[in-house]
């Protein structure tokens, strides 16, 4: 270990099997390394076009306003939440996971009052318990959830708690982060008004930009705020500005030219793979997982009627060290899980099969070496 801090960085060669990021294929990368032009070179803007109309397949969407703002998937929420919400206003933010609590940080941040539906971690959002809580209160204004709660592996019903919403005329704010790309995704048909994504996680290209999508009903709500949007840099009208209409953009911010390049190539990809063959890619390396650690005698924690292929909470087997097998498999075996988090934490693996992750080699090496790693701390330990 004599290298210096000028020396240049080489990152060691790990499968990324965990909560995000994923494995990014060789051709993403290639394209982030491509020379850096200019903003808003019409080469560049033409990018952005493709790159848009990418998106709005990728979510099922005919909204104009579809973009990616720069930051992680954590800047979309930010977008959806603070544009959407004015001081006052009630959003109900159904909680299931990590993610509906950050959820409920942000609306209350931007001075919202926050009406929680809880569910217990490991369960999907009950469409019913949102009914309920928008009949007790005709004020609220928003619904806000989780589709794919990546802290829990539990997939929400996205249609039918957009229908609830609708009957009660509230908008709908969805968190799409880990689901674009792993699980089927319908914006219009479901009547969304404002997802959010990342690009790390069943997408497959590095973390650092975030797709977003509102609907035409969203994009008028947000023209006709009463105040600004808390942030400069994330209101969505005068991002649009720079990111669609056929006239000449304007300059908004400098874009994240080389990330877009690798997002550009990453989606190219995804729908030359197809969107369905990608769904049926990640289910078969789930039922793959599933099988084998059936075999290692390990159980799953959500139940199957509502797991997530693309994210496998596991119970950590009765006397294994959880921090010690994950070290293991870091360090003797370069792959990387994921820890259970908040009341799971300790008690359950988080296993990513997100994007070019969901891969049945792959699936069978971590199955391998987890043995491996399991076995070896099982003979280390007195009988
Ligand atoms: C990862 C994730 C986020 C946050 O995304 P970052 O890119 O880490 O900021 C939000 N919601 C869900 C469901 C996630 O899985």
């Amino acid at each position: 270990m004599n290298r210096t801090m000028t020396d240049p960085f080489l990152p060691p060669q790990r499968l990324l099997l965990g909560p995000g990021p994923s494995p990014v294929a060789p051709e993403v990368l290639a394209a982030l390394a491509l020379p850096t032009i200019g903003h808003l070179d019409p080469a560049f803007i033409r990018l952005m076009d493709e790159l848009k109309s990418m998106l709005q397949t990728v979510f099922d969407t005919t909204n104009d306003a579809t973009f990616t703002v720069a930051g992680p998937g954590s800047v979309g929420m930010d977008a959806c939440v603070l544009n959407l919400v004015e001081p006052g206003d009630k959003i109900l933010v159904a909680r299931n996971g990590v993610f509906g609590m950050r959820m409920t940080e942000v609306a209350s941040r931007g001075g919202a009052q926050v009406v929680p539906v809880d569910v217990e971690w490991g369960k999907p959002v009950d469409p019913a318990a949102v009914d309920a809580a928008l009949a007790a209160d005709k004020d609220i204004k928003f619904v806000a959830f989780v589709h794919s709660e990546t802290s829990t592996g539990v997939l929400s019903p996205a249609k039918e708690i957009c229908a609830v919403a609708a009957r009660h005329g509230a908008m709908v704010i969805m968190d799409a982060v880990t689901s674009l790309g792993g699980v089927p995704v319908h914006i219009d048909e479901w009547g969304v008004d404002a997802v959010y994504s990342g690009t790390q996680k069943c997408l497959s290209c590095p973390p650092g930009l975030s797709p977003v999508s509102f609907s035409p009903r969203a994009v008028e709500h947000i023209k006709n705020r009463k105040t600004k949007v808390l942030s400069w840099f994330l209101d969505v009208t005068q991002v649009m500005a720079y990111w669609t209409g056929a006239g000449a953009r304007a300059y908004h911010h400098t874009a994240p030219i080389n990330s877009l390049y690798g997002f550009h190539e990453a989606l190219r990809r995804l729908l030359n793979e197809g969107l369905e063959a990608s769904f049926a890619r990640h289910r078969a390396a789930h039922l793959r997982l599933v099988d084998g650690m059936a075999k290692l005698g390990i159980s799953f924690l959500v139940d199957e009627a509502y797991r997530l292929p693309q994210l496998n909470t596991v119970r950590i087997p009765e006397g294994i060290n959880d921090a010690q097998v994950r070290s293991s498999l870091l360090h003797d075996y370069n792959i990387e899980i994921g820890a259970g988090l908040g009341p799971l934490a300790g008690k359950v693996w988080r296993i990513g099969l997100m994007g070019e992750g969901a891969r049945s080699e792959h699936v069978d090496r971590l199955l391998r070496d987890l043995g491996l790693a399991i076995a070896a701390q099982r003979q280390m330990a007195p009988a």
